[in-house]
C-alpha cells in the first residue's frame, strides 16, 4: 500500500502552501508595524526546556510531547542506559519556551534596553489524539514581547492580533475574544488553595483526570470538557475576586485600553490557559462556529516568571500564538477557498524540435526579466499547448512556428483580447515585456 502522511499531520498542497506563506507575510507586515521582528529557533530543543519552562504538571508536558532521538541514543536507551540531558530532545510543542530560551542565551533584553519584540512562524508538535482542528503537527504564528510589564504591551498585542484576524479575512462576527487575569505569585497560591479545597469538597463528582489535577494543578480543572466537571467549575471560586491590588490594577488597565480601542471582549474567569507559566493577563480568541473542544484559533498571555525558569534574569513577557490550521477551518466555515495561483505570464508554444529549443530559450529570457514563463515539456500538439496555456492563466502565448521562424518572426497572442501580432524574433522579448 502507498505510504501516507502520518496520522495527525497534513500536507499543505501548492495552493494552501502559498496561502500559508501569504499568511506569514501578512503577520510580518502587520506585526512589523508594532515593532515585532522575526526570530527562528530550532524545532528540537532539550526536553528540559519544556519541562522547566512549561511546568511539569501541565498536559503538554505530561503526555503530549514527542521525543526526538538519534538511532544511536535509542539503542543506548533500549540497553538500559540513561541519556544525558543534552541528548534528551523534544519536538517543540509550542513556541514561547524556545524564544525565551534564545532571548536569554543571546541576551536580547539587556538591562535598561527597550522590550524585545519577536515573532515566529512554523510547525509545533503535540502527541494528541488527532481530530478536526487538532493535529500532531500544526503551524503557529506567534509573538513574544520581553522586557516590559506595562499593560500597554498586553493591550497592544491583543489589538494587533484582532487586526491580523481581520486582515486575513476572519470576520469579527465569526470570533469572540475572552479575557481573564490569572494573578501573580503573590495572589495565585492562595487562590489555587481555594480551588483545591473546592475540588476536595466535591471530589466524588470529579472525573478521574480532574482528581489528579486537583493535586497536581487544580486550576486545570477549569479546562475540563467533562460536563459534570464543567458544571461544577461554574460555581468554583473566581480568580478575579481574589486578585491582589497590583494584579487588579493591571487587569483594569488592560481592559480600559481595549475599551478605548473599541475591541469587544468577554471576561471569562474560568479561562486558565493550559501552560503553567502564565501570570496576570490571559486571553483566547475562539471561533464561534466550531465545536467547543477545538475552537481556540489563538491565545496567549503574560508570563513574567518564565525567563527566570529557563535560567535568565527576571524578565517580564507577553505573547500569543495563532493556530494557522484552525484559522483555515474558520475561514472555510465562512465559505473561503484558497486563491488559485497564477503560475504563468507567458506560454511559449512550439511545433518541432528546433522551435522547441527557441521556446526553451525565450522562456528563460522572460524569467530572467522577472516574469513567469512556461513551455511544453511533453511534445503536445499546438492545440493542447493552447489549452495548457489557458489552464495556467497565461496572459500571452508566443507561437514559434517553423514557417514564421524561418523568416525570423514569432507570433504573440494576447489571451484576453485574442489579438495576434507578428514580431521579429530579436524584438520579441522587449515586445513581450511591454505587453505584460
Ligand atoms: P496553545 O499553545 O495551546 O495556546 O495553542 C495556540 C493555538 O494553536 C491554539 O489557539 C490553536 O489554534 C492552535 N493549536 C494548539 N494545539 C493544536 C493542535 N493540536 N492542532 C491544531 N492547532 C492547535
Amino acid at each position: 500500500m502507498a505510504i501516507k502522511a502520518p496520522e495527525g499531520t497534513r500536507d499543505l498542497l501548492p495552493e494552501e502552501a502559498s496561502f500559508w506563506s501569504a499568511f506569514v507575510e501578512r503577520a510580518h507586515s502587520i506585526f512589523g508595524n508594532y515593532g515585532y521582528e522575526p526570530i527562528d529557533t530550532p524545532i528540537i530543543e532539550q526536553t528540559e526546556l519544556f519541562v522547566r519552562g512549561i511546568g511539569e504538571a501541565t498536559d503538554v508536558v505530561s503526555k503530549e510531547m514527542f521525543t526526538a532521538i538519534s538511532g544511536e541514543n535509542l539503542k543506548r536507551l533500549l540497553e538500559g542506559e540513561k541519556l544525558r540531558a543534552k541528548s534528551r530532545l523534544s519536538l517543540r510543542p509550542e513556541g514561547t519556551a524556545g524564544v525565551v530560551r534564545a532571548a536569554v542565551q543571546h541576551d536580547l533584553v539587556p538591562q535598561g534596553a527597550p522590550p524585545a519584540k519577536l515573532m515566529y512562524a512554523g510547525p509545533m508538535f503535540r502527541a494528541e489524539r488527532p481530530q478536526r482542528g487538532r493535529q500532531r503537527q500544526f503551524n503557529q504564528v506567534g509573538v513574544e514581547c520581553l522586557g516590559a510589564e506595562d499593560p500597554t504591551i498586553d493591550a497592544e498585542a491583543i489589538i494587533m492580533l484582532m487586526r491580523f484576524f481581520d486582515a486575513v479575512g476572519i470576520k469579527p462576527e465569526s470570533i469572540r475574544l475572552l479575557l481573564n487575569s490569572m494573578g501573580c505569585e503573590a495572589c495565585r497560591p492562595a487562590y489555587r488553595e481555594l480551588v483545591h479545597s473546592y475540588l476536595e469538597e466535591h471530589q466524588d463528582e470529579l472525573c478521574e483526570t480532574c482528581r489528579i489535577r486537583m493535586e497536581m494543578n487544580p486550576l486545570r480543572a477549569f479546562d475540563c470538557k467533562v460536563e459534570t466537571c464543567a458544571a461544577l467549575m461554574e460555581n468554583a471560586p473566581k480568580i478575579t475576586d481574589h486578585l491582589c491590588e497590583g494584579c487588579a490594577k493591571h487587569y483594569g488597565h488592560v481592559k480600559e485600553l481595549l475599551d478605548m480601542a473599541g475591541i469587544a471582549y468577554s471576561e471569562d474567569p474560568s479561562l486558565v490557559r493550559g501552560l503553567d507559566y502564565y501570570t496576570r493577563t490571559v486571553f483566547e480568541v475562539q471561533a464561534v462556529s466550531s465545536d467547543s473542544a477545538q475552537n481556540a484559533i489563538g491565545g496567549g498571555g503574560r508570563y513574567d516568571k518564565l525567563a527566570e525558569e529557563v535560567g535568565g534574569r527576571p524578565t517580564p513577557g507577553f505573547g500569543f500564538a495563532i493556530g494557522y490550521d484552525r484559522c483555515v477551518l474558520t475561514l472555510q466555515d465562512q465559505g473561503f477557498a484558497f486563491p488559485a495561483q497564477n503560475h504563468c505570464d507567458v506560454f511559449c508554444a512550439s511545433m518541432d524540435d528546433e522551435t522547441h529549443l527557441q521556446a526553451f530559450h525565450l522562456a528563460q529570457m522572460i524569467r530572467d526579466n522577472g516574469c513567469s514563463a512556461e513551455i511544453d515539456h511533453q511534445s503536445r500538439s499546438l492545440k493542447s499547448q493552447f489549452k495548457l496555456a489557458d489552464k495556467l492563466g497565461a496572459r500571452l502565448v508566443v507561437i514559434i512556428g517553423p514557417e514564421e521562424f524561418a523568416q525570423g518572426l514569432v507570433k504573440v497572442r494576447n489571451m484576453d483580447s485574442h489579438e495576434e501580432q507578428l514580431v521579429a524574433i530579436q524584438e520579441a522579448l522587449v515586445y513581450i515585456m511591454e505587453q505584460l
